[in-house]
């Protein structure tokens, strides 16, 4: 009795069926360690799906099976047999990832969640380029190339058993197959898949051509069955006579690429199905030229259509010899000669590289392994051949960019890293310069997230909304740094020119005059003195504390400056809108109700110190750079105030403390503790946002009151 055979006689009669004994005898190439878990992957994912059937009635364990077999055949190692036998278990039954983890392992249970997160995506565009980036958005979403793999075997055994399905679904699942999957299984190089997914799918996307081109065609070969017979003997009498080791097929050409020949050449069937096609397989690439000069010998070549795909294989790792003859009566017969290998290469592609081998001992990661396929393909890639290649393949493999889905189901490419703010200036600059929010899958989400493939991603506008300095420091794409920058200068030369303008005023006002009062044609005097264009630009370079105002008002009124000058004797009044020419000091963090005094920093505008803060003698030193400013009556921002508090150190204080801000209206933005080792005491220092010093003080109160809190300041440099 075999180790397969074995196995089957232990389990219980009732899982015994659903063709658990064809799929291990086709695993035959397995170590029997490998079988067990395989067959407690099958126990596992017949048990999840338990009562469940398919719409043919079957029970649902033998999708599964099938899609295993499918793999089994292409010797794919146990690890993706395994996962195959489980590969709807996340997506169909309350099974979690965790659980086939626990019992299979990382690897497996990865496989497994990666099929699962192929299955959520969904796609319905038509247009050629947003195909190809479907193609690429689930390639890049995979980390191990088994999920494809995998991926590819599942669609096979669905577009098998599409028949149980209505004409609708056929139809579109047919469509999905010729679009996306049968495509990428040729990209792969995995033939086997590729071709069977294609005649699949022309004949449920197009099921009246594929019944009258099959009609025909059947026709045809019918007719040539004898003729078929009588070429490949003769070819491979030619053969053995020049001791050439060699397998004759009579080839069945594939009736979608008949067809599609049909279509790109505009020919009529019998143009095309009355051609001939024939396969060699022999033991060397020598062998291959030498049964070639045979078959030229025996049949005359049609010239230009001789490609030897052995000196310059296809992107895809594809080698062969390819050339047509002229056959009895002059009918075209289309020859294929390869090796062995090269054969198993054609078939499998870049599956070759998980096929199983006894050999293998240590586990190669899957990017290693998917690198490997890579490294051997470009190796017989001429120059120009390897940069398509890179564009077609390597992109995907190792992605550096991600896709993503529109609320409107388009697809955006966007490089790996970036977040809601570079999709939405992907989107339009104007989306980027209003988005307030964004939503990935229909969830709120900070602006700042990074979006990954295949999620669906919405940004909420604001009419009025504004670019965040802040975003500038997380944004990946150059079109939203670009942007970003751009909007904050316009803004801030706005913002500049209308402090300027109130500056200067102000200091006319101090020596009795105003702007309205300053003539026309002083002011451009004095701007031509000052080489510049407009008063816009001077207000600006007020503004931005490049030039005093006190000492333009004093050139307009043209009397002579002082000793002792101060920038403005009457206050300015800052409204906490002027986000990008008025900040606000973190050595103090002054709030509307602190005295304050603003500082004219070159090229940055005013910064808002407070009256005590330590940092202001230092800047005292230059009266000149020093302004008056007043808080607006109703300012509606928040500010952050810092204090540091001074509690026993008990366990649950900060909790207590948070609490009693939260319910005092502020919200804390930060908070560290520093706990006194020699003593029961903890300094908590807590920045936090209000309104205002009245707002500020009732929260200070609040803290103080309880009876944790040893002592309560608000600091300050
Ligand atoms: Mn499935």
């Amino acid at each position: 009795m075999d180790y397969a055979a074995s196995i089957l006689s232990h389990l219980p009669i009732a899982r015994r069926g659903a063709g658990l004994k064809s799929l291990l005898s086709r695993l035959s190439y397995l170590p029997p360690s490998q079988l067990d878990i395989v067959v407690d992957a099958y126990e596992f994912g017949a048990q999840a799906h338990e009562g469940q059937r398919r719409y043919s009635g079957e029970p649902y364990i033998t999708h599964p099976v099938a899609v295993a077999g499918i793999l089994a055949d292409l010797h794919l190692d146990y690890q993706s047999i395994a996962a195959a036998l489980m590969h709807d278990v996340i997506e169909d039954t309350p099974m979690a990832k965790e659980q086939i983890e626990a019992r299979f392992g990382a690897e497996i249970a990865g496989i497994v969640d990666g099929v699962s997160k192929l299955d959520r995506l969904s796609f319905d565009s038509r247009t050629e380029a947003q195909v190809e980036s479907f193609r690429k958005m689930m390639l890049a979403m995979v980390e191990d190339i088994r999920v494809i793999l995998l991926k590819l075997a599942d669609r096979l055994h669905n577009m098998q058993t599409l028949y149980a399905l209505p004409a609708d679904k056929q139809h579109r699942i047919a469509r999905e197959t010729l679009e996306i999957y049968a495509p990428i299984a040729n990209r792969l190089g995995v033939y086997s898949l590729k071709t069977e997914l294609e005649s699949l799918g022309f004949q449920f996307a197009h099921p009246y051509r594929f019944r009258v081109l099959d009609k025909a065609v059947r026709k045809a070969r019918g007719n040539q069955r004898q003729l078929v017979r009588k070429i490949s003997d003769r070819l491979a009498g030619a053969l053995n006579e020049a001791d050439i080791e060699n397998q004759v097929h009579g080839r069945q050409k594939n009736l979608y690429s008949i067809y599609r020949k049909m279509m790109e050449k505009r020919r009529s069937l019998s143009e095309i199905a009355d051609v001939f096609g024939f396969r060699i397989i022999v033991q060397s690439p020598g062998d291959c030229y030498r049964a070639l000069g045979i078959a030229h010998k025996l049949y005359k070549p049609v010239p230009g259509r001789f490609k030897d795909f052995i000196a310059i294989p296809r992107v895809n790792g594809y080698e062969s010899l390819h050339t047509t003859l002229l056959g009895p009566g002059g009918i075209p017969i289309e020859v294929q000669i390869r090796t062995e290998r090269m054969n198993r290469v054609a078939e499998s592609g870049i599956a070759a590289h998980w096929q199983y081998k006894a050999t293998d001992k240590q586990i190669i990661p899957p990017q290693v392994r998917a690198r490997e396929w890579l490294a051997s393909i470009s190796e017989m890639q001429s120059a120009a051949n390897s940069e398509e290649f890179m564009e077609h393949v390597k992109v995907n493999l190792f992605p550096d960019n991600v896709y993503v889905f529109t609320p409107k189901g388009a697809i955006l490419r966007l490089p790996r890293g970036a977040t809601c703010v570079d999709f939405a200036y992907t989107v339009h600059t104007d989306v980027g310069n209003r988005c307030v929010a964004a939503k990935i899958d229909r969830r709120l989400v900070p602006l700042r997230t990074t979006i990954k493939n295949g999620q669906t991603v919405e940004i909420i506008t604001a009419k009025s909304a504004n670019p965040d300095p802040r975003w500038v420091n997380f944004v990946v794409t150059a079109k939203a740094r670009y942007s970003i920058r751009q909007f904050l200068k316009n803004l801030q030369h706005d913002e500049a020119r209308e402090l300027g303008r109130r500056l200067l005023n102000q200091s006319l006002r101090d020596a009795g005059s105003s702007l309205r009062r300053t003539s026309r044609r002083r002011m451009q005097t004095v701007l031509s003195d000052f080489s510049m264009a407009d008063s816009g630009e001077l207000f600006e370079k007020i503004g931005l504390g490049e030039r005093l105002a006190p000492l333009v008002a004093k050139i307009l009124l043209q009397t002579p400056p002082a000793d002792g000058d101060t920038a403005s004797a009457s206050p300015i009044t800052i409204a906490g809108t002027e986000s990008l020419v008025v900040r606000y000091a973190r050595c103090c963090r002054p709030i509307p109700g602190d005295a304050v005094m603003g500082y004219l920093s070159a090229g940055r505008g005013i910064i808002v110190h407070r009256n005590v803060c330590g940092n202001l003698s230092e800047f005292r030193k230059q009266p000149d750079k020093w302004v008056a400013v007043n808080w607006e009556k109703h300012i509606d921002r928040e500010f952050s105030a810092e204090i540091l508090v001074e509690v026993s150190n008990k366990p649950g204080v900060l909790a207590e403390i948070a609490a009693s801000i939260a319910d005092s209206g502020s919200n804390i933005e930060q908070v560290s503790v520093d706990e006194r080792s020699e003593e029961d005491y903890a300094d908590i220092t807590i920045l936090m946002l209000v309104r205002d010093r009245v707002h500020l003080a009732s929260v200070i109160r609040r803290i103080r009151s309880m009876p944790v809190v040893k002592k309560i300041t608000r600091t300050c440099a």
